[in-house]
């Protein structure tokens, strides 16, 4: 998409230029916020269509606006004096939730037609957008041994039902914000993204915090088994949360990348059974397989090819599974209890 355009340098970020961060009551964009605020920027907005109180994570200091980013005027309220915009909001959960809710899936489309415009219009200089490996042609993810999937594997366009191609056409809004109207847009694709303070039980869960919670379950009490959906033969790779939001932060700031789709995950590749035996290693136990092959399950493999982001960035995300869950399994562990004593938790 940078045919051979001149891309005018920004200024640099000051530490109190407006940093806008949609989806913030959630997993990722809370984390984004703390990862900001940490790094000394002192004006972050967060919003969220939740109340307040039901945000993952509130960091102090940062604004939190309890808006629904579907809305038109929303977006604008939103975006009034931002320089940079994050938008992560979005209708989302696990395989459970994505196959299940397709239409709720497809709505988030309003949240970024809205943010995009908003966010130009205010005349943000910078605009990033989450998309999702479910934008890949699914037909190349039909074997557990897939080859990893590289940027230019979305077309010809053959996404996940609903989620997927929502992700695809919000892309494109993006690419064409950038080419008609030179907003500079960034879009990266996340491969499962996992770590504490994230979703682990009600149904939107993904498989890291499902299994963590399964095996604590059962520890707790004093099964002996375990529930994998499918056949635990399917492959994916899982990027722990630290990676994720460090990748957003370079990949939004690097010119190279302006309209460009490019993989945020890991490509440490495993089977959901091993990902159960990382687990069970973890918890000091060993639990019988239960396979539900009724489950929804998802692609057969999916890994992230991680070629292009190590040509540009010089990087990529690096934290081993085996290091992210076990500050995970600690996490939903403190939860499960916290729970069980009548304490409001995450879920
Ligand atoms: P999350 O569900 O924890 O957070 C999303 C947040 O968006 C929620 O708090 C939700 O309330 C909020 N939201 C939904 N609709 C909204 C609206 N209309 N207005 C304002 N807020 C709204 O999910 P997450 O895991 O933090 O995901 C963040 C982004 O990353 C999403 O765009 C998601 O599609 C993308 N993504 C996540 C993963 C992953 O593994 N977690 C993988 C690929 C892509």
């Amino acid at each position: 998409m940078k045919e051979n355009r001149v891309v005018e340098k920004d200024a640099p970020l000051r530490k109190d230029d407006l940093i806008v961060i949609t989806g913030a009551g959630g997993f990722i964009a809370g984390n984004l916020a703390l990862y900001f605020k940490n790094k000394g920027f002192t004006r972050i907005r967060g919003v969220d269509k939740k109340p307040v109180y039901e945000w993952y994570l509130r960091v102090p200091g940062v604004e939190c606006l309890s808006l629904d980013c579907s809305q038109e005027e929303a977006c604008k309220r939103v975006c009034e004096g931002a320089v940079e915009v994050y938008n992560l909001a979005a209708d989302m959960g696990g395989m459970g939730f994505i196959e299940r809710f397709r239409v709720e899936c497809l709505r988030s489309i309003l949240i970024n037609t809205h943010m995009v415009e908003a966010a130009w219009r205010a005349g943000a200089r910078r605009y990033f957008y989450s998309s999702s490996a479910c934008a890949y042609n699914t037909l190349l993810q039909q074997d557990p041994k897939v080859r990893a999937l590289k940027e230019s594997d979305a077309y010809p366009a053959m996404a996940e039902r609903g989620y997927g191609w929502e992700k695809l056409v919000s892309e494109m809004f993006c690419q064409e914000y950038w080419a008609e109207r030179g907003l500079k847009a960034f879009i990266a694709r996340f491969h499962n993204v996992y770590g504490p303070n994230g979703t682990w039980d009600g149904g939107r869960e993904k498989a890291p915090a499902a299994i963590c919670r399964k095996v604590i379950e059962a520890l707790d009490s004093g099964s002996d088994k375990i529930r994998i959906w499918g056949d635990g033969t399917q492959t994916r790779s899982f990027m722990y949360i630290d990676d994720c939001v460090k990748g957003i932060d370079r990949i939004a700031h690097c010119d190279d990348l302006i309209a460009t789709p490019i993989n945020l995950g890991s490509s440490e590749l495993v089977t959901i059974n091993e990902l159960v035996e990382k687990v069970e290693k973890i918890a000091r136990v060993k639990l019988k397989r239960e396979y539900d092959l009724n489950a929804p399950r998802g692609v057969a493999g999916r890994n992230s090819d991680n070629t292009f982001i190590k040509k540009v960035l010089k990087w990529e995300p690096h934290t081993p599974l085996d290091v992210g869950l076990r500050a995970t399994y600690k996490w939903i562990e403190e939860q499960y209890r916290a729970r069980k004593e009548g304490r409001r938790v995450i879920e």
